[in-house]
């Protein structure tokens, strides 16, 4: 039994260091989303809330244990493109698999299209009323539509190393959002069915990628012009002293952002209903039970035919 224990502290490790959004954010995007969803499906998602939010890092736990797992979380655009409009850069896998080989869609991720392979499993699990399974893939739909929208999935300068901004990653999708995501209105429109959920997705990316200009050069501007001793603070963490982003430096890029990160959550919780609504009419609108016991696990879709990640593609999210 030991051994299972410690593969599973070891797991919570991994994630703690490779969270996406945040394991905060990922947790209440998913959460809220089930409030956006229409009445056929509110009740029963409504009943699965809890484990909606605490299975929707699921994805990140496993990112660096299986092979093909990375490359599911984001899509560096500009590898392909430099500038919008993402005009040359097919929308469609097999298109751009023509264009740039498989291998390099691998090595710069695929987001987009892993979205739309888990919309059908999901589409399936309502077609075969799996219950279970629906909400087990919702969970996890519900994350790679949530890291899609960080502007920071969107770009091979990931986190920062490109140009000396180190820990930028976890500061816009991590700290910024669990100092300030509870006075944000995050209430959205109820979701509707996308006719077109590829396309959908790849706005929002092109939203994402449009907004790096701003992230980099507010963050930099700051990096600066700020002394050394105000960016960082202690904060206790499980019982440890760890080093953060000060609040006072965090509320300061907040600021400059000027409602970024609130925009990017709203679009998101909204981009999560709208793709388990989606699923669900593409899966024949079938009527949902009441509630369904759905068993704890570190889950596990059946991969795709993937090759390899980047090796070691890691966003730290502190401050070094
Ligand atoms: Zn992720």
């Amino acid at each position: 039994m030991k051994w299972r224990w410690m593969i599973c502290l070891f797991l919570v490790l991994m994630a703690e260091q490779s969270r996406a959004w945040g394991f905060y954010a990922h947790q209440q995007i998913n959460q809220l989303a089930v409030y956006a969803l229409p009445q056929e499906l509110f009740p029963f998602y409504r009943s699965q809330i809890d484990y909606l939010g605490k299975h929707a890092v699921d994805p990140d736990m496993r990112r660096y244990l299986v092979d093909g797992e990375a490359c599911r979380h984001y899509i560096d655009i500009d590898v392909f493109e430099k500038a919008i409009p993402l005009d040359t850069l097919p929308r469609r896998y097999s298109d751009a698999m023509a264009k740039f080989g498989e291998d390099s869609l691998l090595a710069n991720g695929i987001v987009p299209w892993h979205i739309q392979w888990v919309l059908q499993k999901l589409t399936k699990a309502f077609q075969e009323n799996n219950w279970e399974k629906v909400i087990h893939i919702s969970a996890e739909l519900g994350h790679y539509v949530a890291d899609a929208h960080v502007p920071l999935h969107n770009t091979a300068n990931y986190n920062g190393q490109l140009t000396g901004q180190h820990g930028i990653h976890g500061f816009f999708e991590s700290r910024l959002p669990e100092l300030f995501m509870p006075r944000y209105d995050l209430i959205t429109p109820e979701a509707v069915y996308l006719e077109k959920p590829l396309e959908y997705i790849w706005d929002r990316i092109e939203q994402g990628f449009s907004a790096l200009d701003t992230v980099f050069s507010s963050e930099l501007d700051m990096r600066r012009t700020w002394v050394e001793s105000k960016k960082t603070s202690l904060e206790e963490r499980n019982g440890k002293l760890v080093k953060v982003w000060s609040l006072e430096y965090a509320a300061a890029w907040h600021k400059k952002l000027n409602g970024m990160v609130e925009r990017r959550l709203h679009a998101s919780i909204e981009g999560v209903a709208c793709f388990w609504y989606t699923a669900w009419v593409l899966g024949g609108q079938p009527n949902l039970p009441g509630s369904v016991v759905v068993a704890e696990q570190v889950s596990e879709l059946p991969k795709e035919p993937l090759k390899t990640d980047k090796p070691g593609r890691k966003e730290d999210h502190g401050p070094e």
